[in-house]
């Protein structure tokens, strides 16, 4: 008998109809002869909708408001889905963050989970039952209602997974796989049966949208085996994340995704003096701006250029802060380019392979597509392009690496 760990997507209970098909796949598992927890986020879209209305009444909501009122999706998904487990004639029980302990640091919208408490599940899984836990949130030791980020229910699971020992953690989405490139945009995608995780955190880094990024993160913690299957084909294996040392082989691509919501900035003319690249990173980190690509280029006059990439969300806030910076350092100018994507190639296999790098930049070449800006780290290469050239590029070092499915292309995305 093992524990397992299910987590299903929004998509995955969008409607009483998918709600019933998931609790078949809990089932399933539990007439295994499983103990089995179930992770839940809330039903479709309800997330998005909730954000929405919030937006409507109050342009900036308080965060510990947001967090009390998009909390709720996921208690409507939970209870609906033990019903459904109920009905099919199995037991089980749903369970809030509060109710089990899911302790959080005491920030709200974005809180990391600190501490999981097992002994409230347990004694529900020594009791025979199902039990169904609401993604997503948290709770501060002092009873404060907490969320995850958006896309936190798979951290949930995983952490959940953890804490629980449990033998496996199973996420249910609506794709089979994970693939070499997102296949909406690359048709010719090929399945992969496994990645390390180190490999998917930089995919879900760099744009993937398969798994939450601090899910991996955590799953590489823990070393909890995570598996990525559809929910609409429970028949199918899907891929499997698991340690580099489970690892057969190497590629040395493993998969490719662009990133379209970054933008650059460059501050133009910075006078070449020490501290100063410490003044202007030191005011974005404390202003909680995550930087990505840093180019710093030599110009006359002992002055440089110093050009990086943020996030489009905190594109506003970055502008505001830089500007006082630029007047304090004497830079002449700061300038903004929208029409950027991120196009971004991983692989562990690429540490003892030369070539990879070339190889981007010859299939972008190929492909008449100029670079803005290069960035590396030890199994990933990115590229900056024009954001309509994201597609074009892909496909480009899609095929150049020798990624284009064999198989007569799987028509099994589904949405
Ligand atoms: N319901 C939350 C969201 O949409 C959490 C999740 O889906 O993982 O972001
Ligand atoms: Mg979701």
């Amino acid at each position: 008998m093992a524990l397992v760990v299910q987590k299903f997507g929004g998509t995955s209970v969008a409607d009483s109809t998918r709600i019933k098909n998931a609790a078949k796949a809990v089932i399933k598992e539990y007439r295994n002869g499983n103990k089995v927890v179930v992770v839940v986020s809330a039903m479709g879209k309800t997330t998005d909708y909730l954000v929405k209305l919030a937006g409507e009444i109050s342009p900036t909501p308080c965060t510990r408001e947001m967090d009390m009122l998009l909390s709720s999706g996921e208690q409507v998904s939970i209870s609906l889905l033990a019903m459904a487990i109920q009905e099919a004639g199995c037991p089980a029980v749903s369970m809030l963050a509060s109710q089990i302990g899911i302790i959080t640091e005491s920030v709200h919208s974005r809180a990391r989970i600190v501490d999981i408490k097992t002994d409230k599940i347990q004694k529900h899984l020594d009791a025979n039952k199902i039990v169904i836990a609401a993604g997503f949130q948290g709770i501060t030791p002092d009873g404060e209602i907490t969320t995850l980020g958006r896309g936190g229910s798979d951290t949930s699971a995983v952490a959940i997974a953890a804490a629980l020992k449990a033998q496996r953690c199973d996420i249910y989405t609506d794709v089979n796989a994970i693939y070499t490139a997102d296949p909406r945009i690359v048709p010719k995608a090929s399945r992969l049966d496994q990645v390390s995780y180190g490999e998917m955190l930089e995919l879900a880094r760099v744009g993937a949208k398969v798994l939450h990024p601090r899910s991996v993160e955590t799953a590489k913690q823990f070393k909890v085996p995570l598996r990525l299957r559809s929910s609409f084909n429970i028949e199918d294996p899907g891929t499997l994340v698991v340690g580099d040392e489970n690892m057969e082989i190497y590629r040395p691509v493993t998969g490719i995704a662009a990133d379209l919501k970054q933008v650059r900035i460059a501050i133009l003319k910075v006078p070449d003096k020490p501290g100063v690249a410490a003044r202007i990173f030191g005011t974005l980190s404390e202003n909680n701006i995550s930087v990505d690509m840093i180019i710093q280029s030599m110009e006359e006059d002992e002055v440089n250029n110093i050009a990086f990439t943020v996030h489009e969300n905190d594109l506003n806030n970055a502008i505001s802060v830089l500007e006082r910076v630029r007047q304090e350092i004497k830079a002449a100018e700061i300038v903004v380019d929208n029409n950027i994507a991120k196009v971004s190639l991983v692989g562990a296999g690429m540490v003892d392979r030369p070539g990879v790098a070339a190889g981007m930049f010859d299939a972008l070449s190929e492909a008449g597509i100029n670079i803005k800006m290069i960035s590396t780290s030890e199994i990933k290469i990115s590229c900056l392009v024009a954001k309509e050239k994201a597609e074009e590029a892909l496909k480009s070092i899609h095929k150049k690496f020798d990624l284009d499915t064999k198989d007569q292309h799987p028509n099994e995305i589904i949405n």
